[in-house]
Order: C-alpha cells, then structure tokens, then sequence
C-alpha cells in the first residue's frame, strides 16, 4: 500500500487545524484508489461535534458522514480517511481515536504546537491496532516529529 496526499490538502488541513486551536477540529480526507496506490486528492471540513470536551475530543456526527458520503460517490471520489488535530499534544493516536477507529481508513493526526503545525503521520487500524502508515507529499519539507509533547490520554 502507497499513500500519497496532495500538497494543497496538507495545506488546507493546516490551516483549518491552525485556525481551530486551541481546540480539536477534524475532517474527511477523499481521492482514488487504484489496487495498492491511494491518492487523497480533496477534503471536507467538519464541526467538531464533541460537547464533552472540544480540546481533547473530536465527534463527527452521522449526518456529516453521509454528506461526504454522497460527495465522493457524485464526484467519483472514495472517502479514505480522516484528520484531526492533537492540539499540543504528539501525533499519537489515543485510546478514544482507536475506539473508534475503523479498517480502510487512513488516520492523519497533526500536532498543533502553540497554535502551528509541527507533525502529521498517518495511521491504519490493523488486528485492532494502529500501525504507523508511511505517506508522501509533492509538499516539503514535511513538518517534523516533535517528541518533547506528553502523550493524549
Ligand atoms: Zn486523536
């Protein structure tokens, strides 16, 4: 499996994530797949639906996953993943994230460090566990690991 993800979306997502901070945002990353190679190519903003606790949670509500449902089938489009901020906290999925992780899906999770992106990686849920996914980006440099962050509860 190759991943790769369009630079504009890297930056769209940056922005999106930057301006949400301090609090969790997320959205749907879309694009192809073709056999073992995945594209993600357009992504679809989401309200953070989370009434618990905005800066450590993140909810996507059925309904928005219906619209990007529907998008993707009229655009030809296939709904691969999805992003969320880890707002000064590293890019490590947390126990919630995989509670609700499902297959297929790619996880791009970024760090918003004092409101800048420092870190994207992406994972994939694998026998019940996340794996780490290598990815590349026509975009570099990439921003890089910060590992000085305590882990997401
Ligand atoms: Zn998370």
């Amino acid at each position: 499996m190759s991943t790769s993800i369009d630079k504009d979306i890297l930056s769209g997502i940056e922005a999106h994530l930057e301006s949400a901070y301090p609090n969790e945002a997320c959205g749907f990353l879309l694009g192809t797949q073709v056999q073992k190679k995945r594209d993600i190519t357009h992504l679809i903003k989401v309200d953070n639906q989370s009434s618990e606790n905005q800066r450590r949670r993140f909810v996507i509500d059925p309904l928005d996953y219906l619209k990007a449902e529907r998008f993707a089938t009229k655009e030809g489009l296939t709904l691969l993943g999805i992003y969320h901020s880890h707002p000064d906290h590293p890019a490590i999925p947390s126990v919630h994230d995989l509670e609700f992780a499902q297959p297929f899906f790619s996880y791009f999770i970024h760090t918003i460090s004092e409101g800048k992106m420092t870190d994207t990686r992406s994972y994939r849920l694998l026998d019940g566990k996340f794996i780490e996914e290598k990815f590349t980006s026509n975009q570099y440099p990439l921003p890089s690991h910060n590992s000085q962050l305590t882990p997401h509860d």
